[in-house]
């Protein structure tokens, strides 16, 4: 594994539902041990690009790889034993399971070391493995979702709306893990984010979809110098994306 080997692209992916396309001509590489970024406005197609990512939604045109096999509807489980991991807006969580259940559910067979380093890193679920999902905190139950799917090992991890319902603070103290953990285990991780100068600060690259395109895309430390740009292209000036 180097860290400059491409994990996931999407090449010219159009996809949406029923006859209308959600995301356009979109196309986007994901290297091991990095950090991505989708940014937008609300219905610009950032769950959509998601859902295509993982062969949740057929592509209308367009091919997505991922994890060195072609991505198809219907093999959605097969990707996520292989290591594509996809955490849904609603974290995925059970309200009336314990958190330790919720480990059971994510790996058939707990691997004790592994469940162990991955409560190192949220050392605040330790406390908390007998409690009911329904009852923790919004921080807690996405940390929750995050950690189950850490169990697994995964090669790719997507977050969808990283940040929802979460107090800015509680979000600062969360992504600078995130960046870590994509940095110590070589995990490819797309993040989708509202809070666009955190989300940078942590992220490689960055891309922003408007209506269904990719207006801007660049380093995020290119962006985090220059937040015009990235207003820019929330608010309609878009910059023209090869
Ligand atoms: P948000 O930040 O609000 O979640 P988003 O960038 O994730 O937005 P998407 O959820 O991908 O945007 O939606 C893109 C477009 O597709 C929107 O116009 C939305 O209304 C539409 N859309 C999303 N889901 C469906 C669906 N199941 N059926 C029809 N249209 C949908």
């Amino acid at each position: 594994m180097t860290m400059t080997e491409v994990v996931l692209a999407a090449r010219g992916v159009t996809a949406g539902y029923g006859l209308a396309p959600a995301v356009r001509n979109l196309t986007l590489e994901l290297r091991v041990g990095e950090v991505v970024t989708l940014l937008g406005p609300n219905g610009a197609g950032k769950t959509t690009t998601l859902l295509a990512l993982m062969g949740l939604l057929p592509t209308m045109s367009g091919e997505v790889t991922s994890l060195g096999r072609a991505v198809k509807p219907g093999r959605t489980a097969k990707l996520a034993r292989a290591g594509a991991i996809l955490v849904p807006d609603d974290r995925g969580i059970f309200p009336d399971l314990t958190v330790a259940d919720h480990f059971r559910l994510a790996a058939a067979r707990v691997d004790r070391s592994r469940l162990e380093s991955v409560l190192d890193r949220f050392p605040a679920l330790r406390e908390l493995t007998m409690r009911r999902a329904g009852l923790l905190s919004g921080g807690e139950q996405q940390m929750l979702a995050i950690a189950k799917a850490l169990l697994v090992r995964p090669k790719i991890l997507m977050v969808d709306e990283m940040s929802l319902g979460l107090a800015p603070i509680i979000v600062q103290s969360m992504l600078p893990g995130i960046r870590d953990l994509a940095k110590e285990e070589g995990i490819g991780v797309i993040i989708v984010e509202q809070h666009v100068a955190i989300a940078l600060s942590v992220s490689d690259r960055a891309l922003v979809l408007n209506q269904g395109s990719v207006v801007l895309e660049d380093d995020a430390q290119a962006l985090l110098a220059d937040p015009g740009r990235v207003e820019a292209a929330y608010f309609g000036s878009h910059e023209e994306v090869a």
